[in-house]
């Protein structure tokens, strides 16, 4: 009569085991190491057993129907391992815990403690937060400031957008607000210095002067009460700003050079607005440009020159090469200008002959009056139909003469020429 060899029913208990077996090979080899141990125990008179097994930890052995087991056990008893106990599984475990054998959820990523595999961890209370950012690090890899010394916060800084952390020694702090900090250069390119002298204001402007050779900007910061505009789009359009030094260089530059500037910084701006939301930048209108002159460098040119201007410069331009983007908008730029400007010229000759009319009529008024020198020194400079404004240009030692007192002259010869009658500026 055979015997059936009988089963033993067992759990292993792993939840005090470092390594737990993943597969059904290493368990059985788990097993193999534990049986010969197995072997010598009475399962009746202890049905749950713990084995040491040093730095990996410890197994639990439970017999789960002692009653049943043969006494003794043998080489011929067949185990079968019903059940596995393991301790909850810790996925997200701490990396500086680990090193000192234990398991600790860890809520925070370490960048530094990854080594290529997986981001490293740290729990609540290996992690390290910065001033700036709520990304955490691990103690070991606590951001360190460009200097060496260990980081304070994380500038969020134009320029370091939080990715850059620096030490207190090296941050600035905004006096009016020590919970606003900064690297140097972030700091000065957000709370930039007016650079004229002895200004403390905030330089929130840069100077917009740049010529089409160079197009590199001044770029020296001015705070807005020594930024000057220079009202090239005409008086209800942002103009160029200039910093002081460039503003009083205007007047000493020639017609050529301050079309040149003109046209630069509207490349510029216009290259800046690319995007669909923003109007294209487009050169003033000479009509405007004439006003430019006028006013800049009291320079008094007809229509047909300063037409005349752009066209040259504009055929000095399609020599040059290579053709860049900044080149091509420039040429872009002069070429839709040029349907405006001719019909400015043709304009400009029709209102001259109307204008003409006005300011011959001033003049017999000006002699009528025995006023001789006046009659002799007021010019011709401009007639707006529309606006019925004759403007005429009055050397300054005798524009108080010509407008007499509190205007009163003025306002008698425009009744008398029947038109409105303004002296140019500058
Ligand atoms: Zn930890
Ligand atoms: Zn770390
Ligand atoms: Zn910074
Ligand atoms: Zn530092
Ligand atoms: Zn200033
Ligand atoms: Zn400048
Ligand atoms: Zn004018």
């Amino acid at each position: 009569m055979t015997q059936e060899t009988p089963v033993v029913p067992v759990t292993l208990d792993l939840r005090e085991f470092r390594d737990v077996p993943r597969s059904t090979d290493a368990c059985v080899s788990l097993w193999e190491r534990l049986e010969p141990a197995v072997l010598t125990l009475d399962p009746q008179a202890g049905p749950r057993v713990r084995f040491d097994l040093g730095d990996e930890g410890e197994v639990g052995v439970w017999f789960l129907d002692p009653a049943s087991a043969p006494r003794p056990l043998g080489a011929t008893t067949r185990f079968a391992i019903r059940g596995v106990l393991e301790a909850p599984e810790i996925r997200h475990a701490c990396t500086t815990c680990l090193t000192a054998h234990t398991t600790t959820y860890a809520p925070y990523k370490c960048p530094g403690c990854d080594e290529g595999r997986r981001t490293g961890r740290a729990c609540e209370e290996h992690a390290v937060f910065l001033e700036g950012s709520l990304r955490a690090s691990c103690l070991g890899h606590t951001p360190v400031c460009r200097c060496g010394a260990r980081a304070k916060v994380w500038c969020g800084g134009p320029k370091c957008r939080t990715r850059t952390a620096w030490c207190e020694t090296h941050l600035r702090r905004h006096p009016g607000d020590p919970t606003v900090a900064y690297c140097e250069d972030c700091y000065a390119e957000r709370f930039p210095a007016c650079e004229h002298e002895h200004c403390t204001g905030s330089g929130y402007i840069r100077c917009e002067h740049r010529t089409l050779s160079g197009m590199k900007p001044c770029g020296r910061r001015i705070c807005t009460e020594h930024a000057r505009r220079w009202q090239v789009y005409g008086s209800y359009n942002r103009g160029l700003a200039l910093c002081t030094p460039h503003h009083l260089r205007l007047s000493s530059t020639p017609p050529e050079g301050l079309i040149d500037l003109i046209l630069a910084g509207t490349v510029a701006r216009s290259s800046r607005g690319r995007s669909a939301t923003r109007r294209r930048a487009q050169l003033p209108r000479i009509s405007i440009v004439r006003h430019i002159l006028i006013n800049t460098r009291r320079a008094v040119l007809d229509m047909e020159a300063i037409d005349l201007l752009f066209t040259t410069l504009e055929q000095g331009l399609r020599g040059r090469t290579p053709r860049d983007t900044n080149l091509s908008t420039a040429l872009d730029l002069l070429s839709r200008h040029r349907v405006s400007r001719r019909e400015d010229v043709e304009r400009f000759r029709e209102q001259h002959v109307e204008g003409r009319g006005h300011y011959d009529r001033l003049v017999q008024e000006l002699r009528r009056g025995g006023r001789y020198e006046l009659a002799e020194a007021v010019e011709f400079s401009d007639f707006r139909p529309r606006s019925g404004i004759l403007f005429v240009r009055v050397p300054e030692r005798l524009q108080g003469l010509f407008r007499g007192k509190g205007g009163s002259s003025v306002r008698q010869l425009e009744q008398r020429v029947g038109v409105k009658i303004q002296v140019e500026r500058g």
